[in-house]
């Protein structure tokens, strides 16, 4: 059995940053779940897509034509799409209000469903997202929720944006990400919830450094 662990939480909660320092120092696979839906929101702009239009949207998750990239040289996973590398674009926060728009049609969820499952490759993986543990795998060795206060991490995701040299306001920040909590979380389907067997764990108080020790203490348990 390859051994799975998932990473769910809202956004700002740390879990993209926990998720790359854990698969880097345990040497596993990544999937960074919210880059997918990211990617089908932006291909959908780029087509003209509307973003209602859930058939063709489904579509568009089932034949994207994406590819993650780990240069030689660096952490940071280059994402492309349709031939272009898109990381820019990706980590705003349009393409992260669109992919919340998106990932709450069934048809898209599903669509995506398989692809997930694939990055499940030995020696291991990391999953990051909002459904890992409660849809995507049930079955996982360990299923962490990530949780902070939303000041804190609309904080976080402000600092984030300017160290990638993106222009935010902290305000608005911490607004849009309110919608986008409560859009996750009321959805339909696989809202933004800790799986029944999962271990939540506050970080509004606890530094990285000691998030990423306290998880891989649990994996070894
Ligand atoms: O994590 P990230 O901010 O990149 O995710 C963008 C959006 O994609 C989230 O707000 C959420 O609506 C959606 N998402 C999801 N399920 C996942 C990962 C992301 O619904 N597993």
């Amino acid at each position: 059995m390859i051994p799975v662990l998932t990473i769910d939480g809202p956004g700002g909660s740390g879990k993209g940053t926990v998720s790359k320092r854990l698969a880097r120092e345990l040497g596993w696979h990544l999937l960074d779940s919210g880059a997918l839906y990211r990617l089908v929101g932006l291909a959908a702009r780029n087509r003209g897509i509307d973003l209602a239009n859930d058939i063709q949207l489904a579509e568009v998750a089932e034949g994207l034509n994406a590819r993650f990239v780990v240069p030689d040289t660096g952490e940071l996973v280059q994402t492309w799409l349709d031939g272009e590398c898109v990381d820019e674009h990706l980590r705003s926060e349009t393409a992260g209000a669109d992919a919340s728009v998106v990932a709450a049609l069934p048809k898209v969820r599903t669509a995506l469903l398989a692809r997930q499952r694939a990055f499940a490759r030995p020696p291991g993986l990391v999953a990051d997202g909002r459904d890992m543990g409660t849809v995507v795998f049930p079955e996982a060795t360990l299923k962490v929720f990530l949780h902070a206060s939303a000041e804190e991490r609309a904080r976080r995701r402000y600092k984030q944006l300017m160290e990638q040299g993106l222009s935010a306001n902290l305000r608005a920040l911490q607004e849009e990400m309110e919608v986008r909590d409560r859009r996750d979380s009321e959805r339909a389907t696989a809202p933004l919830k800790p799986a029944a067997d999962a271990w939540i764990l506050d970080c509004t108080d606890i530094g990285i450094e000691t998030v990423v020790s306290m998880i891989r203490e649990r994996l070894q348990q």
